[in-house]
C-alpha cells in the first residue's frame, strides 16, 4: 500500500522534474520528464529506430519498467548477457554491448544541476555511458535526484551500492554483512569505477528519461 505521503512526493516530482530537464539540457543531454511509467516506456521506444541493436547494463529501474521484455516483444535485435551459458560468454557479450546502437541503463544518482553519477563493478556500464554505443538512454526515477553533486555521489556510494549488493549473496563485502558502505577494497566490491558525467558529448548522445516514481536503487 502506498504511503499517505506519496501524493506529495509525486507532486514535488512533477515540479522538480521539468527543472531538472532544463539543467540536463544545459549540459547537452536530451532530457524529458514523465509523471508515469507507461508514457516513459513509449518515449524510450520512440527514440530507438527499428534496426537498432539494443543492449543494457543491469538496471533495476529498466527491469521494473519491463523494458527488456518490451524490447524483445518489439522485435529489436538484443545483446542480452543474461542468455549467456558461461561466465566467459557473459563477459564477451558485455564487450559486444559496447558497440551496440542503443544502450539502456539507469543512474545511481543525479544532481539537481544535471550531472549523472554511476558506480560500476566491471565498468562495462560506465564504459558504454562514456563511449561506444551510438546512443545511451538513461532512465531514472526521481528518487535518484539529490541537491548537489557531492550529495549525489554520497547517495550512489552509501545507498545505491549497499542496496544493489543485496542481490548478490555470494559477494563477501562489508556492506553485504552490515548493510553499510565501509569503503572496502574487497575483490568482491561492486564499487570499482565511479563516473560523473558532467556534460554530454556529442550533444544529445545521452538521453535522460526521468520518471516521477521511485524506481530502482
Ligand atoms: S562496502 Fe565496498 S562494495 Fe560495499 S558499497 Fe562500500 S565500497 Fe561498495
Amino acid at each position: 500500500m502506498d504511503s499517505p505521503n506519496r501524493p506529495f512526493v509525486e507532486l514535488r516530482n512533477s515540479k522538480l522534474g521539468p527543472v531538472l530537464v532544463k539543467a540536463l539540457q544545459a549540459r547537452h543531454f536530451d532530457a524529458e520528464y514523465f509523471d508515469d511509467i507507461p508514457q516513459a516506456v513509449e518515449k524510450v521506444f520512440s527514440l530507438i529506430p527499428g534496426d537498432h541493436v539494443i543492449s543494457w547494463g543491469g538496471s533495476m529501474t529498466a527491469a521494473a519498467m519491463d523494458l527488456y521484455n518490451e524490447a524483445a516483444k518489439r522485435d529489436y535485435k538484443l545483446i542480452n548477457r543474461d542468455t549467456a551459458k558461461t561466465q566467459d560468454e557473459k563477459m564477451e557479450m558485455m564487450r559486444q554491448a559496447l558497440l551496440c546502437d542503443t544502450y539502456l541503463m539507469g543512474a545511481n544518482a543525479i544532481s539537481e544541476d544535471g550531472q549523472l553519477v554511476n558506480i560500476d563493478a566491471y565498468g562495462n556500464r560506465a564504459a558504454a555511458l562514456c563511449f561506444g554505443p551510438r546512443q545511451v538512454i538513461v532512465i531514472a526515477g526521481m528518487n535518484k535526484v539529490r541537491k548537489t553533486l557531492d550529495i549525489a555521489i554520497a547517495r550512489a556510494r552509501t545507498i545505491a551500492a549497499p542496496l544493489n549488493i543485496q542481490r548478490f549473496a555470494a559477494n563477501k563485502t562489508p556492506c553485504n554483512i552490515s548493510g553499510a558502505c565501509e569503503d572496502c577494497k574487497s575483490p568482491d566490491s561492486i564499487c570499482s569505477h565511479m563516473v560523473i558525467t558532467r556534460l554530454c558529448k556529442p550533444a544529445g548522445r545521452i538521453k535522460v528519461i526521468l520518471v516521477g516514481k521511485d524506481l530502482g536503487f
